[in-house]
């Protein structure tokens, strides 16, 4: 057999694709012969046999064959072709809104069809609206399909036929040339029985009498010989990410008892025994000379910074500098003022940059960043845009990671390697912090590169956070209740949402919001905070109801990620049916911070739609982070998730996390073994089904 592989035969050397069509193909990924072979069909349909019309079933696509009884134009709403088509089992309406007069006098009475379409429940009894169709010559009635008719996701400019047509070349090309199965043997056979060949053949072409509704389901075996493949190939190209980041050297910072024990006596509690477990695993990781790439998973409020705090310090007493990046400015400047007031006592010094800072002032911090005066710089994304240069940087800390996509964590890692003057050559570590936990299926999936870490305990004397859904119509009494909660010396927050990702319709919502309340409650004082107050503006606020200044605070969700004031304790979210879980819950985390107890009312307008019925009842029955996770996972669907982000990294062709999900232990296995036993596999593995999107590599 040759041994020219069809990774490198182009898709041009096919019959009738020129320049043109090349192009279209590559705009879909497709490149080469292989390409073609792993560029799954999204379903099936079944064209080998004729259906009796009396057996047709609706909402099914179907063939019939039968006699026109009757044709007629009829004038209802809109101008139609009816056609009633009978055969020896019963009847079935045909419906053209489009047909001109040729096709009138080609359906007459009389004359036998062949259709193919949907069959619908319609006005009168069974339908197919314009049905394909061909007139039948009884002497001679061409032949029906012999394989079900694989549909390919396909682009503008390229039919079904098309596509049917050169994957069918894809394969001549398999039977001359075959393809090499990266997956050993004693791998390979643990979720199906077919070879990698079968299962392509089977694929692109299922025999009459495959299993439609196991191949729907995805549940075939081929499908899933395939799905286990493309979710090692996944797991490969984290684990290689991770494996060339840690081929780099990172500085070993020791663990130095006296400066820890400096910053925890002056903490006002003491760490929970699991914030104690995962400090001391970060502790011992910083201490490698290979780059620590850990996640810290914690439920909302669990304490995840005190801990990376922690890690700062040690990286400090070591000579490095710390960075911290939190996704908002108002969450930055929580976490300035919490580790100002955290290490002022050790005498490190703080700088602060975030994109808003200008001027002298930017000039300033950027000095103390280069010069290594600042020993810990916090801020946003604007610490690792260009023109930050690092005097040494050994720690970067990702605060609320989840917001981030592993391209942009990538991103992330290169800056921190780049930009670091002093320490060429060296990489970071990195931890990474969770806003609200990620299922386990996805962080086995999508955060295959990093380790975990998970604060499973809360503080003490958290009281559980009391949830209530109501009707909006209730909102009158929503209100007497927050009167009655900030006479008492409690502060409260009321979330204004809207489904527009629009920062200044949020604000006029607030504003309005925020307005009609304090007609209604005159006696207390309202503030207001959104996307679209300047920041120092933002950070006042933050400080006025921190200090009890204001008690009701109206606010879009631009508090949702982090912001802890302790004192606040009830939490009113308007239509809180179009938020998701995870939000809901990152929100509802912002109450329940103290020591008293704390509710959330969640109000809805009228109706709610059955996802949403069901994301209200879970929030009301559970405070529990890892819960709600997985409860989203199951509504929501991984892409969802991930954020619109991640989905792109994690585009799966056949696979689907949740379907297979019992497969991810094994895969992981299969993959840890093909990257010690069978490196060179890995290489063309990821390449199959990553393609040349596949950038994980480069980093
Ligand atoms: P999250 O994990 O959501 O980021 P934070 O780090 O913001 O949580 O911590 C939530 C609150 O709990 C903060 O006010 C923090 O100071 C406090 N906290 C953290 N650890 C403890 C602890 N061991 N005992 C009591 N309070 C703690
Ligand atoms: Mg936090």
């Amino acid at each position: 057999m040759a041994t020219i592989s069809l990774y490198s035969i182009g898709v041009e050397k096919l019959r009738g694709v020129g320049p043109l069509m090349a192009g279209k193909l590559h705009k879909l990924g497709l490149l080469s012969v292989q390409d073609l072979l792993f560029h799954l069909p999204l379903r099936y349909i079944d064209r080998t046999k004729i259906t009796a019309i009396g057996g047709v079933q609706p909402l099914t696509e179907v063939v019939i064959e039968g006699e026109v009884r009757a044709s007629d134009i009829v004038f209802g709403r809109r101008r139609s072709l009816v056609c009633r088509v009978q055969d020896h089992s019963g009847l079935i309406t045909l419906r053209f809104f489009h047909f001109n007069q040729a096709q009138q006098q080609s359906l007459q009475p009389g004359t036998t069809v062949r259709c193919f379409g949907e069959v619908r429940r319609g006005k009168s009894g069974l339908e197919m609206y314009h049905p394909e169709y061909q007139l039948l010559n009884q002497a001679q009635p061409p032949a029906l399909a012999e394989t079900l008719t694989p549909i390919y996701p396909v682009t503008e400019g390229i039919t079904q036929q098309r596509i049917r047509d050169l994957c069918g070349q894809a394969l001549k090309q398999l039977e001359r040339h075959s393809i090499k199965d990266w997956l050993p043997a004693e791998l390979s056979s643990h979720h199906s029985n077919y070879s990698l060949v079968e299962a392509l053949n089977l694929l692109h072409n299922p025999p009459p009498g495959t299993a439609l509704n196991l191949l729907a389901e995805g549940e075939h075996p081929a499908q899933q010989r395939l799905a286990s493949e493309e979710l090692v190939a996944h797991h490969l190209s984290l684990l290689r990410l991770r494996q060339k980041i840690q081929r780099q050297a990172a500085p070993s910072l020791k663990p130095n008892q006296a400066a820890a024990e400096r910053f925890l006596e002056q903490l006002p509690f003491t760490l929970t025994a699991a914030q104690q477990r995962v400090a001391s695993e970060i502790s011992t990781d910083i201490n490698q000379p290979i780059p620590m790439l850990r996640l810290v998973q914690g439920d909302v409020g669990s304490g995840k910074t005190v801990v990376a705090a922690l890690a700062a310090v040690q990286a400090i007493a070591n000579g490095m500098q710390a960075a911290l990046m939190a996704p908002t400015e108002i969450l930055a400047e929580q976490h300035r003022v919490n580790f100002a007031t955290w290490l002022a006592p050790l005498g490190i010094r703080i700088a602060w940059l975030t994109g808003k800072l200008k001027g002298k002032a930017r000039e300033v911090q950027l000095a103390a960043i280069a010069d290594g005066s600042a020993q810990i710089v916090i801020g946003t994304h604007a610490l690792f845009q260009d023109g930050v240069v690092f005097h040494n940087l050994g720690l970067t800390i990702i605060d609320e990671q989840h917001r981030f996509g592993v391209h942009q964590r990538l991103a992330l890692r290169k800056k921190g390697a780049v930009i670091d003057a002093d320490t060429e050559g060296s990489t970071p570590h990195q931890l990474i912090m969770t806003a609200t936990p990620i299922p386990r299926t996805l962080a086995m999936s999508a955060y295959a590169d990093l380790d975990c870490s998970v604060i499973d305990e809360l503080p003490p004397g958290r009281k559980p956070i009391e949830t209530v859904v109501l009707n909006e119509l209730r909102r009158n009494d929503v209100i007497q209740r927050v009167r009655a909660s900030c006479q008492d010396g409690r502060q409260a927050y009321w979330v204004c949402t809207l489904i527009e990702e629009s920062d200044v319709l949020e604000a006029q919502a607030a504003e309005a919001t925020a307005q009609e309340l304090q007609l209604l409650l005159s006696e207390l004082s309202i503030g207001l905070i959104h996307g679209r107050l300047k920041p120092k503006e933002k950070v006042q606020i933050m400080q006025a109801f921190k200090a009890g200044e204001i008690n009701l605070l109206v606010a879009t969700t631009v508090i949702e990620v982090g912001v802890d004031v302790p004192n606040a304790s009830l939490m009113i979210i308007e239509n809180a049916e179009r938020l998701g879980l995870s939000q809901l819950h990152q929100l509802r985390g912002r109450v329940g911070r103290g020591s008293q107890s704390s509710h959330c009312v969640l109000l809805y307008s009228a109706p709610l739609s059955g996802n949403g019925a069901a994301r209200l009842k879970i929030m009301r029955e559970t405070n529990d982070g890892f819960k709600i996770a997985e409860k989203d996972l199951e509504i929501r669907g991984p892409g969802e998730v991930l954020g619109t982000r991640q989905t792109g990294d994690m585009q799966l062709r056949i696979a689907d996390l949740q379907r297979d999900a019992h497969m991810l232990p094994e895969v992981k296995r299969i993959a840890i073994k093909l990257l010690h036993d069978y490196p060179d596999n890995v290489d063309p593995l990821v390449i199959r089904w990553l393609g040349h999107s596949e950038q994980y590599g480069q980093a």
